[in-house]
Order: structure tokens, then sequence, then C-alpha cells
């Protein structure tokens, strides 16, 4: 016998399990399904900004989360060899943060996610199905159903928030369009002692490969490599990877051992699929993935997660046309995306850059722009139209494409 439902989430990460608390508010009857158990760890370089604390707050989560184990961080670093720029830094100088708050918080994904799963099975009107695989997905008489090894679930609206290399898109056939250079991850957790106060996120940027160290609570540091195809095998054996992340670590001020294996992940690459295609919703990297060097991905999943419950909300509670709905989804994923996927560009472009770009950094850095940039996408701002400062005209030129207009 199949149960049934008025919404059916795939994914039961930051978007999936995000839009699943936002529906349960407006007590619509959803399922999450998920094939991973929880906890569990994730691939990530796991610093989750101020804006996407807000969001967090929003679901209540805010307390929860500040009980967990994480360290605030005021700005990030950039290293080029030996060489290192401060970008939107709220530290005024090294060790002495000002009355700033943080740009974020490093927090393990393994922490998170389960905070997020936790909360799920408080919801009376949420039902979960962990560690089970989809074997089909059909559609029957204006509903989904979904076969999992406990059974068929059906539900009216389905929703897609499997990550970045969704199978069920591909299965159902969802467009998509993918970057041409995709990178492979390895994230690591490091246990050990910080030997100065740890404030920011650093990137150590080489060729071909990028080392990101997030402090991720009192004594632990997430190190995360995105790496070209070529390196990715060779990165990732301790031999080779150790010795790079000892000399990151004496930069950052850290001395510590791994605690267990890297998890893996890959191909990434900057892909993006329509919010919602044929009566089907997207949310979080299944619908875009940014380009790692951002640290905006889960800010996106929450946001993208939010425009869909929203949506669900319209039509489930107040009656709604769902083609209203989703024309007026349509537009406003494009405009609060618009400014990450802004940011995502010009952060690679700067920080990757060509020959002799350290010296263009160096110089940006000793500016207000990178800050100004980077506020533009501060919880202050959200909700509110774009402000009309140059930094925001320049994040939505960055982030615009005319995929927008065939409806990604
Ligand atoms: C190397 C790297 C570093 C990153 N660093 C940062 C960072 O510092 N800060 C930041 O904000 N973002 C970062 N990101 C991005 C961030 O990890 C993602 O944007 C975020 O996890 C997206 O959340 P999601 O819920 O959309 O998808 P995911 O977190 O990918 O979750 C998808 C979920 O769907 C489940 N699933 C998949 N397929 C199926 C299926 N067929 N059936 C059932 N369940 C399924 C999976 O088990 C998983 O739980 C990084 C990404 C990478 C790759």
């Amino acid at each position: 016998m199949s149960r049934n439902f008025d919404v059916l989430i795939v994914g039961a990460s930051v978007a999936g399990a995000s839009l699943a608390l936002r529906l349960a508010k407006r007590g619509v009857k959803t399922a999450v399904v998920d094939k991973s158990s929880f906890p569990r760890r994730k691939a990530c370089g796991e610093g989750l900004s101020d804006v996407a604390m807000e969001k967090l707050s929003e679901l209540d989560l805010g307390e929860k989360l500040s009980a967990c184990d994480h360290t605030p961080f005021y700005g990030y670093c950039a290293w080029l060899g030996n060489f290192s720029v401060d970008l939107a830094s709220n530290t005024s100088r090294k060790g002495s943060p000002d009355k700033k708050p943080p740009k974020g918080v490093g927090i393990q994904r393994y922490v998170l996610d389960e905070l997020l799963v936790r909360e799920l099975s408080e919801q009376s009107s949420v039902e979960t199905f962990f560690g089970q695989k989809i074997a089909a997905v059909k559609k029957d008489g204006g509903e989904y159903v979904v076969e999992v090894s406990d059974g068929a679930l059906r539900a009216r609206h389905l929703v897609l928030a499997d990550g970045a290399n969704s199978l069920l898109a591909s299965r159902l056939e969802i467009p998509r369009k993918a970057g041409n250079s995709p990178s492979w991850g390895i994230s690591w957790i490091f246990e050990g002692e910080f030997t100065q106060p740890a404030e920011q996120v650093s990137v150590f940027v080489k060729k071909g490969y990028e080392i990101y160290c997030t402090p991720v609570g009192n004594n632990r540091v997430n190190v995360c490599i995105l790496a070209r195809k070529h390196l990715i095998s060779e990165l990732s054996r301790p031999e080779n990877a150790l010795p790079e992340i000892i000399q990151a670590f004496e930069k950052i001020g850290f001395a510590g051992a791994p605690i267990g294996k890297p998890e893996h992940i890959g191909p990434i690459a900057s892909t993006r699929r329509p919010i919602v295609h044929d009566g089907i919703l997207l949310a979080g990297d299944a619908c875009e993935s940014l380009d790692p060097i951002s640290g905006m991905g889960m800010t996106h999943a929450l946001l993208t997660s939010e425009l869909v419950a929203n949506a669900l909300v319209a039509i489930l509670c107040d009656q709604k046309q769902p083609h209203v709905v989703f024309r007026e989804l349509i537009k406003r994923r494009e405009s609060t995306v618009r400014p990450y996927r802004g940011f995502a560009r010009l952060t690679g472009m700067l920080l990757r850059g060509t020959r002799n770009h350290g010296r263009l950094l160096a110089l940006l850095a000793r500016t207000p722009f990178p800050s100004k940039v980077r506020d533009v996408l501060c919880p202050e701002l959200l909700g509110t139209q774009m402000p009309s400062s140059a930094s925001a005209v320049l994040l939505a030129l960055a982030g615009f494409d005319f995929l927008y207009l065939k409806g990604f």
C-alpha cells in the first residue's frame, strides 16, 4: 500500500532538510527520502556564511547552532605562495577582532546535517526515509509515485534536493548546463592545537589546485583540497598531501593530525538546472552548484529551499495557481541567486587569476572594495531590493547570463 504526502523531497541535506522544516511550519505533509543514514560525513569546506546563519535562525535553529562545536570567522585570507592578503575582513588586525560581526562560522557537516535531521524528526507533519535508495519515480494521475525499499510513496509535488550530480534529474531528463572544467575534492578533519587565534578561512592557491583551511571547533580544522582531475589522485595520497597541509598549518598557526580518512567528492562543475521543470521543483545544488571557492554553496541551498517552500505554500495552503506561482519562482530565483553567482565568478577570477594577479589582489585588498562586494550578500540586505551601489551592480552583472531567458 502506498502512503500519501503533499510533498516528497529527495535529499535531506542542507537544502532538503531546511525545505522540509519550512513546510512543517505550515503543517504541509512531507516525506523526506535520503539514500544516506545520518549522521554522516560529507566533503565540504564547512564554512557557513552569515547569510546562511540568518536563514537557519529563521528556522529557530540559531541557539541550537550556537550550542554546537563551531568557530566564528571574521574574514578570508588568500595565500599565493608566501604572499598573503586579507580579504573582506572584519578583523582590524590579526589577533584582535573589532566589534563587527563574524562573516560566518566553521562547523562540521557531520554536526550541522545531524542537527537539521534531528530537527526534522521532531516535526509531526514530516516523515523521513533514510538509508533508502529510490528504485523508480512515476507520474500517476497528476501525482508522483516514488518507490523506495519501504514501499511506494505518493505525493502531489516532487522536489529534487539530491545534490549537484542529481541522478534523478538525469533520469527525469531535466535539462542541465555544466561548466566545462570540473574539479575533484577531498575534505579531511584534523585535530590539534592552535598557536594563534583562529579567525579566518584561509585559501592556499596553487597551480591547478587549492587548499582551504577552515577552523571548525575548539581544536579542529577542516582541510579541503580542490584539484583538477590530473592532480587529484596524487593529492589523495597522504604522503603527497600531508607535507602541503603541514605547510599550510604553519601559516595559519595550527598543529594537528588527521582524524579518520578523507572524504572524496567529484566531479564538481558549476552546474545549473531550471528551478522548476514540468512541475518538478529543484533546490540547492541540484538546481545550481556554485564554484566552491565562493564558500556560498550552503547559503545558496538555504536560499533556494526558501524560495521553493514559499512557492509550495502558496499552492498548497493559499490555493494559488501553480503556473502563476512557478512563473514568479523563476523570476525570484534569478534575482536572489544572481549576486551569489556573480560573487562566485569574481572570487574565482580574482583568486585563480592569471599571471601577476597576486599584485592586483594585493592592490585590491588595500581598498575597501572586497569588503563592499562581500557585504552586498549580508543579512541586512536580504529580502530587500538590490541596492544601487557599484558593488551590487557589479555582482548583478557578473552573475547574469542568458540561460535565465531560457527558463534555467
Ligand atoms: C569541495 C567542496 C567544498 C565546499 N565548501 C563549501 C563551504 O565552505 N561553504 C559552503 O557554504 N559550501 C561549500 N560547498 C558547497 C556545499 O557543500 C553544497 O553547496 C551543499 O552541500 C549543497 O547542499 P544540498 O542540500 O543542495 O546538496 P548535498 O549537500 O549534496 O546533499 C544531497 C543529499 O541528497 C542525497 N541523495 C543524493 N542522491 C540521492 C538519491 N538518488 N536518493 C536519495 N537521496 C539522494 C545525498 O545523500 C545527500 O544527503 C563545498 C562544496 C565542495 C564540493
